[in-house]
Formats: C-alpha cells, sequence, structure tokens
C-alpha cells in the first residue's frame, strides 16, 4: 500500500499562472499541483519533491500507506520524516508507522532568502506580522505575507470560491498598504488531504516548501499555547513545534510563532499595532466578522476588557455588540463552564471584574446553549463528551 510520486514537471498555463505539477500512482493516482503567478516559477524546483512528500504526509500516515518517490527528497527532510515524525505520526493515529523512501536529494537548494508568513488578518496571523517584521535579526524579518489556497477556504459557511477572493483582496491591499510583497499559491492539495482542520500546519508549509528558491524561514502562527503541548490525532497544531521541526531542511527553517503568548496577551499587542485595525478579521463562517459567532465573540470580549472596541469599528458592527452586551457576557461565562471554551475561561475573570455577573441573563443562556447543543448531539454524545472531559482528555 503505498502512494507513489511518478514525477514532477513545470507546467505554464499561458494565462499568467505556472503549475509544479506531481504526477501520482499506486493508491492515490492523480495529479497534485502548485500553482503561483508565472513571475514566482522560477523558484519552482521540479528536481525535488519535498513538498509533495508534505502534503501527502498526514493522509498517508492516517491510513498507514508508504510514499514513494521517483524524484529526489532533500536528504535532511528524509531523515527526519523517517526518524521522528512518522513514528509519533503512527502512534497518535493508532496506525503502522509508513516509511517514505526516495533517492536522498544531494546538497541544499540556494534560497532568495524571502521570509513569509501566511496573511488571513486573523488574531494569529496579524500578530505574527506585527511581532516578526521589526526585529533585531534582519535575516528573520517578513518580506513576503501569503495566501495559500490549501483547503482553509473550504471550512466556512460562505462559498469557498468567494472566500477566498475576499480574504485574497483583504491580503493585497494590507500588503500594498503595509510594504509587504504578497505572494499566492493555489494548489488541489484538499483533493488528496480534505481533513485541512486536523494538519493545515504541514499542508501550509507543503506550500512553502513548493518554492524552495524563495523563502529561506517562514512563521505559522499558531493558535496553541506551547504550555498545552500534547500529542493528539485531533490536531497536529497541538504539537506544531515537534512538527515543523521535522519538516525544515538547512535552507528552510519553519518556526511556529505565538505559542508562547494567550490569545488574549495576542489582541493586547495587536490593540498597539495600528495598521491592523481596518483589516482585522476573525470570523470562519463568514466573509466579513459576523459579530456572533465564538471566534468573533472571543475577540470582542478581549477588546472589550482592553477598552479597545472603537479601534475596530471598522471591521465590526459594535452597536450590535454593545445593544446585547449583557446577552453576550452571559454566553461568555456559559461557554466557559459547559463548553469548556479555555479561551472564554480565560476571558470571563477579566470581564467580570469589568461587568460583574450578569445573573438574569445567564438562566435564559444556559437554556439556549442546552437546547442548541440537544439539536446537534444525542444524549449519549453529550454523556460522552462529558465522560471524556472528566477524564481529563482534551475534545
Ligand atoms: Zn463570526
Amino acid at each position: 500500500m503505498a502512494v507513489v510520486i511518478e514525477k514532477v514537471e513545470v507546467r505554464g498555463s499561458g494565462s499568467g499562472l505556472t503549475r509544479l505539477v506531481a504526477t501520482l500512482s499506486g493508491d492515490r493516482p492523480g495529479e497534485l499541483f502548485f500553482e503561483v503567478e508565472d513571475r514566482l516559477a522560477r523558484y519552482f524546483r521540479p528536481g525535488r519533491a519535498d513538498g509533495f512528500v508534505a502534503a501527502l504526509l498526514p493522509e498517508s500516515a492516517m491510513h498507514g500507506g508508504d510514499i514513494v518517490s521517483h524524484v529526489p527528497v532533500s536528504e535532511s527532510l528524509l531523515f527526519q520524516l523517517n526518524t521522528f515524525l512518522c513514528p509519533v505520526l503512527g502512534s497518535v493515529y493508532g496506525a503502522r508507522k509508513i516509511e517514505i523512501t526516495a533517492p536522498p536529494a544531494a546538497g541544499n537548494t540556494a534560497a532568495a532568502g524571502a521570509v513569509g508568513t501566511g496573511i488571513t488578518c486573523g488574531v494569529d496571523s496579524l500578530y505574527t506580522v506585527a511581532r516578526y517584521s521589526c526585529t533585531p535579526f534582519p535575516r528573520h524579518n517578513l518580506t513576503h505575507l501569503c495566501l495559500f489556497n490549501v483547503g482553509s477556504h473550504h471550512i466556512g459557511a460562505d462559498d469557498p470560491r468567494e472566500m477566498e477572493e475576499f480574504r485574497t483582496d483583504l491580503a493585497r491591499r494590507f500588503c500594498a498598504q503595509n510594504g509587504y510583497e504578497f505572494l499566492r499559491i493555489h494548489s488541489n492539495v484538499h483533493d488528496f488531504s480534505p481533513r485541512y482542520a486536523r494538519y493545515f500546519s504541514v499542508l501550509n508549509a507543503a506550500a512553502a516548501m513548493s518554492l524552495p528558491g524563495l523563502f529561506s524561514h517562514y512563521y505559522s502562527s499558531s493558535g496553541c499555547a506551547v504550555s498545552e503541548f500534547h500529542l493528539t490525532a485531533v490536531g497536529l497544531a497541538h504539537f506544531e513545534t515537534f512538527v515543523l521541526d521535522t519538516l525544515s531542511t538547512p535552507t528552510l527553517k519553519f518556526y511556529s510563532t505565538g505559542s508562547e503568548v494567550s490569545r488574549f496577551e495576542k489582541v493586547r499587542a495587536l490593540v498597539a499595532y495600528a495598521p491592523g485595525y481596518g483589516y482585522l478579521n476573525v470570523c470562519n463562517t463568514r466573509r466579513r466578522n459576523c459579530g456572533v459567532c465564538v471566534k468573533c465573540l472571543r475577540t470582542l470580549y478581549a477588546l472589550d476588557i482592553l477598552g479597545a472596541l472603537d479601534r475596530y469599528g471598522e471591521v465590526f458592527d459594535l452597536d450590535r455588540y454593545r445593544g446585547d452586551h449583557s446577552r453576550h457576557l452571559a454566553e461568555c461565562w456559559v461557554r466557559k463552564v459547559l463548553a469548556r471554551d479555555i479561551f472564554c475561561r480565560d476571558l470571563w475573570p477579566r470581564l467580570r471584574k469589568k461587568y460583574g455577573f450578569p445573573w438574569t441573563r445567564v438562566l435564559q443562556e444556559t437554556f439556549r446553549f442546552i437546547r442548541s447543543r440537544l439539536a446537534i448531539y444525542s444524549r449519549s454524545d453529550i454523556r460522552r463528551r462529558l465522560g471524556d472531559h472528566n477524564m481529563g482528555r482534551k475534545g
């Protein structure tokens, strides 16, 4: 059982875009590609399959299928994946440890020294941009902000294509206004690796690895605190520093950024970062911040605590939030207690200190929450989830 990378080639489309295409056979026959504007195609290295191996790795590890590449793979990557990452993924997924075999690529590719990160304009990515643009270490300062279409646009409620267009426009404007180079990679990797939420760090790294001639450093904005580091099949993000270390090569180093601080501390840093005020976009379900989903509310709570709501009037409907303030406060308590939301656990004591306990609304919101959960989960599901919680497992 194996997926086989037969060959890798560069193909121009004649319409301003160029693809790096891997022809696959074995378990998953087909073509897997990364696509960039023509001007970036010179940074492709079709003599290496590093990015394709990374893109195929999580699903292969999950199903215990090997990866065989007839195209060379960087020796350090082959060594690290086979020695460290594959055994760990095998045990995490409860599958056999897979093997990656390929001719080891001799020597390292020379990179143009670009320093990149993803730019979704969410809290994590804006924090990375704010924090790593003007460090005292010039070769580590961000030069390129990227939007990789490797599956993230497929998890919201809006149409993936519209979601991508909206995010591209936002990122492009942010880059133009703040002096970064904007770079976009389109890929069909979600056809081969569809569970984006479970291994997005690897898919984004794979996209960066498709341009080995360009990047020397790449920051992956982490949403998980390193203090919560643990191995789990739920999401590789929970042990991202380890995963990214095994994907790094002598010429392309990945860093997991933002894991050293809490989400609240990130928002505090953003409040002092004026370029982000008109761009903050945290909603996963809608293109514009809906203001009522859990991701929007977590951010609004933090801005509220910090007394910084008015700086974000362009991106949030503040009248709506303030008009329903006591209900939103009660929701935070309910999410902390009943949904075991770790962000609300962090935010609630600060909200309570500022506004007190919204007694009347808490009861109402508790019933509303339980009703909404009963509509989604069966009673046995809920009992199981509570059981998991009591055993100290993370859901
Ligand atoms: Zn929202």
